[in-house]
């Protein structure tokens, strides 16, 4: 019998600092997008393999609980420098693993070293509060950790998106079991890897492989106090409901659908360039890519100044594949879907072939005009490279489109109208605006985190916000000196 060799090693789960074989684990195959060949496995671990990591992320917790923030945080400071040290390393897996382009992949590290940092601030910014509250009578109040907390990954950000979570959910004290997507198990190891160089203790961070049944196991256990979500509105909506039926935090991030609102006093060439950009970023498989366009009034020339931008994306060049054949299949339906329903595909980007990389997953930049409300393309996230064109007459018909869509990541609007925009900041209801930006993802220390259908709890997922999420408050009232004059309290 023939023996395979893969690119990369089969992924282990990793438990109390070291890869751990999970018994008798179903196997998945890893495919990279690019190619389409498969260049790794991922186990499909069982609900006793969550048990394990449990165990020991719980068996971590009191120490590292008990080890003061200033020193947690060096091990943070420690690990910066080692992203730093192997970006590039990094960002070839990501590309390897997700398909996106390698300055899209470096970027993605980027901005984990931004992430990492912020948690670095994180002593300054979780000082606790202290008053005399009566004659004699001391209050504070200090933030605690939970205990061993959960952290459940898309397939868009292998390496980002668990660096929501990691730094500032560690460095506030707790352990954690992270989840990434079997679509894109890689980067989890090396990241493991890097924070165990850079001196975690064993222990505090593990990893769980595997599909909806380890998620479903980490609604369901008893020992994780907390649980993160980002993926799907779909399944946020199930994890969001079994967690907090079983008492935990949750927070669950979920899809999106975006809308660029253009205004005919928009730049016609910085507007063009954003739009063309935010579609197509990452191959349009962003929560944050401007999906649909709502254009107001006379913009037929920056319609045009578009289709000229995104013709110069090019796949296999500057533009990355989608995750899977799957993914291609649905998003090549829903352009014909729109074809055959009236809209005009002015760029098509349907069945792109990159010489060298035949069987890899691409769909080329795709530009749509005269989308209607009505159809599916203006209503699903579609998650791929193509922007869907809508045409109203005034600002408050393109609001009323993008407020009437369930999901509420971000809306952006081009203008050169200082009031245009303050309208739209006013009346979008979305949690993350951009006037002129079409990517408006708030950098550190805001927090991201969007409304409505895209995310289901109560605290964003990074920045100030989520220390809310990560901690809990200790409120201690003290009298040392029983001699003073005592009041109601003393
Ligand atoms: P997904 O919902 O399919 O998977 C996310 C995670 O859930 C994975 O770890 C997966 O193993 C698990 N999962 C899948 N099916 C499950 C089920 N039936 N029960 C329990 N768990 C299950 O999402 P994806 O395809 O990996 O990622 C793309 C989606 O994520 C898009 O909708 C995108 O908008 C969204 N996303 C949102 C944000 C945000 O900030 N709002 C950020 C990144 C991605």
């Amino acid at each position: 019998m023939e023996v395979q060799t893969l690119k990369y090693p089969a992924i282990r789960n990793y438990v109390g600092g070291s890869a751990a074989e999970p018994a008798g684990a179903a196997t998945m195959d890893v495919f990279s997008p690019l190619t389409g060949a498969v260049i790794s496995t991922v186990p499909l671990s069982s609900a006793a393999t969550l048990d394990a990591a449990v165990v020991a992320a719980k068996a971590a917790f009191p120490a590292w609980a008990a080890t003061p923030i200033k020193e947690r945080v060096q091990i943070f400071y420690r690990y910066k420098t080692l992203l730093e040290r192997d970006m590039k390393a990094l960002a070839d897996l990501v590309r390897e693993e997700n398909g996106k382009t390698f300055d899209e992949a470096r970027a993605e590290v980027e901005k984990a070293i931004e992430l990492t940092e912020f948690a670095c601030s994180m002593p300054q910014l979780i000082q606790g509060e202290f008053l005399e509250v009566s004659k004699g009578v001391e209050a504070r109040a200090e933030r605690k950790p939970l205990g061993v907390v959960a952290s459940i990954a898309p397939f868009n950000f292998p390496n980002m998106v668990p660096h929501w979570t990691i730094p500032n959910a560690l460095v506030l004290g707790n352990t954690m079991i992270l989840k990434p997507s079997e679509q894109v198990p890689l980067s989890a190891v090396r990241i493991a890897e890097l924070l165990k160089e850079a001196g975690l203790p064993d222990g505090v961070l593990n990893i769980v492989n595997g599909d909806k049944r380890i998620v479903e196991a980490i609604c369901d256990h008893p020992d994780i106090e907390a649980v993160s979500f980002v993926g799907s509105t779909k399944i946020a909506k199930v994890v969001y409901i079994r967690a907090t039926s079983n008492l935990k935090r949750c927070v669950a991030l979920g899809g999106a659908k975006n809308h660029l609102m253009v205004l005919p006093d928009a730049h016609p060439d910085m507007t063009a360039s954003n739009v063309a950009a935010s579609m197509s970023g990452c191959a349009g498989q962003r929560c944050m890519a401007g999906s649909t366009m709502v254009g107001v009034g006379a913009v037929d020339g920056i319609v045009a100044k578009i289709v000229e931008e995104a013709r110069k994306i090019v796949a296999g060049q500057n533009l990355g594949s989608v995750i899977s054949k799957e993914a291609k299949e649905r998003i090549e339906q829903h352009i014909t879907e729109a074809e055959a329903a009236g809209a005009k595909v002015l760029l098509d980007g349907r069945h792109a072939v990159v010489p060298g990389h035949e069987d890899g997953y691409y769909v080329g930049a795709t530009v749509i005009d005269f989308v209607t409300p009505d159809m599916r393309i203006a209503q699903e996230e579609v998650f791929g490279p193509v922007l869907a064109i809508m045409r109203t007459n005034t600002l408050d018909e393109a609001l009323a489109i993008e407020n009437a869509n369930p999901y509420g990541n971000a809306a952006a609007v081009f203008t050169s109208s200082g009031s245009s925009a303050r309208y739209v900041m006013d009346h979008a209801q979305a949690g993350m605006i951009g006037v002129n930006i079409g990517v408006p993802v708030p950098r550190e220390p805001f927090s991201f985190g969007g409304w409505g259908d895209s995310k289901f709890g109560a605290c964003d997922i990074t920045g100030k916000s989520s220390i809310e999420f990560w901690t809990q408050l200790k409120k201690t009232t003290t009298k040392w000196n029983p001699e003073s004059r005592v009041n109601w309290m003393s």
